[in-house]
């Protein structure tokens, strides 16, 4: 459900397919006064949403995953179309993992959010008691990224109308249809009108949905763009979750499973054509196994067939916009210049592999080939900045401590990975990389795992989605004190007096210390300061 947008501000979006440079729709875009609007509205279904049982928003989630499963097929197409990932990777990585997140949070949301009493230690023997409830937010602004435009909004989504908030979602301006096919799953399911809206336009919109003050934002995208909405959100304090980018390493130590780990780093760097927030960036191989890998990656990766995204044996896709290409073209030379060698891939021009695609008007342009980069170091630029691409460099270590020295080296703590047959290694060592999460002889997945926290460490990002974690993101915490004993003043309320000192101190020294003996010690000086203050 779009946003209703005024004629006379209405303009339109024009959605491409990256492999093809084919128009795959148009929306209208939302004027500022629209976004606003749109918020309004939301706020207005959010009352009345917040009253609702689990029992029904269970009902809503587990309908719109009915309407996901029964268009699994044209959904895929759809993403990948607008997005040129892979039709099966569409699959994989967006529509399966986010029917997983939506089962898990409509069933697990209630006993999740549930009240829960909070122990208070001492003050429990005065008859009080405290527990914890957990109060929606109310409109939730939703701004992703193009790169998984599908499940990342729409598992947002799904948990901010479990913790019964409503939802306002800003598609990005590459994957606008995606954006609308999500407020369309939500219509079909009988969602009350507005309660998850669409409003679209590019990053201007984006910026008019921080400034009509939703409660919470949930943002995914660049840093450079994270900074400037946390800037712009300081001004109404709305709370904001940022999920930023990363430059995430992979450790293969010399005991790893090498024939496992050149296949997890070529789907670790490559998948979504290297365009996952959490893709191998950075290859850190022990240099007695760095030929060995080297060599299985370069031969894996020669096996792989590039081109448009709707063949089904198509594993690597176009870029999604010439910004992209452009930085990856960029990050390539500038390893070249400083030393590195490019030891498959690393040329735009290579045509496209995918034989059927010879008769399609595929756009060459925005594809870049797999690339295999050896020699890598830190110092290099292009192992500091995000890429965003298809690009593997790898680089070598001679010891532990230096392969995590190395891994920790960067602005950003998305996700890593360790490789090693010891576990107690792995575990050792995946605990000293400053990252969100760490996988041992795994890689990139766990965005898909909606039962874990996901964020990012350092300029990765603030705050969580996913996990009991990423629905608290959603919730206030409310605490409500009751005192079931109310017949007799508190021992610290006015006037003070040299007897309320006095017993101030025994608080200090013998309650504060939550020892009950010490407590009880004080009793006499309690009962003198109960008794001056009844005589008042
Ligand atoms: P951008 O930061 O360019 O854009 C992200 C979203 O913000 C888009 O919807 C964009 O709109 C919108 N936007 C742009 N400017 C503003 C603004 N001033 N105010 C409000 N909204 C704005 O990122 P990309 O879309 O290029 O995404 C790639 C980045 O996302 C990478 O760094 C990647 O690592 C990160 N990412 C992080 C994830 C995580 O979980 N940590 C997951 C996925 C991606 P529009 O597109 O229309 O310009």
């Amino acid at each position: 459900m779009s946003a209703v947008l005024t004629a006379e501000t209405a303009d339109e979006l024009i959605s491409t397919n990256p492999a093809t440079g084919e128009e795959v729709g148009r929306v209208v875009t939302a004027a500022p006064e629209d976004v606003q609007a749109a918020v309004e509205g939301s706020r207005e279904i959010f009352h009345k949403w917040k009253t609702t049982s689990f029992a029904e928003r269970k009902a809503l989630v587990m309908r719109a995953r009915e309407i996901i499963l029964a268009d699994i097929d044209g959904i895929a197409k759809l993403i990948s179309a607008e997005s040129g990932k892979p039709f099966g990777e569409a699959i994989s990585m967006e529509i399966a993992p986010v029917l997983d997140l939506m089962q898990w949070v409509a069933r697990g949301a209630e006993k999740m959010l549930r009240p829960k009493r909070v122990g208070i230690g001492l003050y429990g023997l005065l008859g009080r008691s405290s527990k914890k409830i957990y109060k929606p937010y109310g409109v939730v602004g939703i701004i992703p990224a193009w790169n998984y435009p599908f499940s990342i909004p729409l598992g947002e989504a799904a948990m901010a109308v479990m913790a019964g908030n409503s939802v306002v979602i800003k598609p990005s301006e590459l994957t606008p249809l995606v954006g609308e096919k999500i407020g369309e799953i939500f219509e079909t399911s009988g969602a009350p009108d507005g309660l998850v809206q669409i409003v679209h336009g590019a990053g201007e919109t984006g910026a008019a949905l921080v400034d009509a003050a939703p409660d919470k934002l949930m943002f995914t995208g660049s840093v450079a763009t994270g900074k400037k909405i946390a800037k712009a959100a300081a001004e109404n304090l709305t709370p904001t979750v940022l999920e930023l980018g990363g430059k995430d390493p992979m450790i293969v130590f010399e005991d790893a499973n090498l024939e496992l780990a050149a296949g997890g780093a070529v789907w670790g760097a490559f998948c979504n054509a290297g365009q996952s927030c959490s893709s191998v960036e950075r290859l850190y191989v022990h240099e007695s196994v760095a030929d060995e890998l080297t060599r299985l990656i370069v031969e894996k990766t020669r096996a792989l067939k590039q081109g448009s995204g709707d063949h089904e044996d198509v594993s690597i896709g176009p870029m999604s916009s010439e910004r992209q290409l452009k930085i990856v073209e960029d990050h390539v030379a500038a390893f070249r210049e400083a030393g590195a060698k490019i030891e498959f891939g690393g040329n735009a021009d290579i045509p496209v592999r995918h034989a059927e695609d010879a008769d399609k008007s595929v756009r060459v342009p925005l594809f870049f080939p797999p690339t295999v980069i050896t020699g890598a170091t830190n110092d290099m630029r292009s192992m500091r900045e995000e890429t965003f691409g298809p690009t593997l460099p790898i680089a070598t270590f001679k010891t532990e401590e230096e392969a995590i020295a190395l891994a920790n080296d960067s602005e950003f703590g998305l996700t890593a990975s360790v490789w090693t047959r010891d576990y107690a290694k792995g575990r050792r060592v995946a605990e000293q990389i400053e990252a969100g999460s760490v996988c041992i002889n795994e890689v990139l997945y766990t965005h898909g795992i909606g039962q874990t926290p996901w964020g990012g460490f350092k300029n990765s990002g603030r705050g969580r989605t996913h996990g009991i974690e990423g629905l608290m993101e959603l919730v206030q915490p409310q605490h409500i004190h009751t005192n079931r004993i109310a017949l007799l003043p508190n021992a610290w309320w006015m006037p003070y007096t040299p007897t309320a000192v006095e017993t101030f101190r025994g608080f200090a020294t013998k309650f504060a210390s939550g020892s009950l003996l010490k407590t009880t010690t004080m009793m006499p000086q309690l009962l003198k300061r109960l008794k001056e203050l009844l005589k008042r």
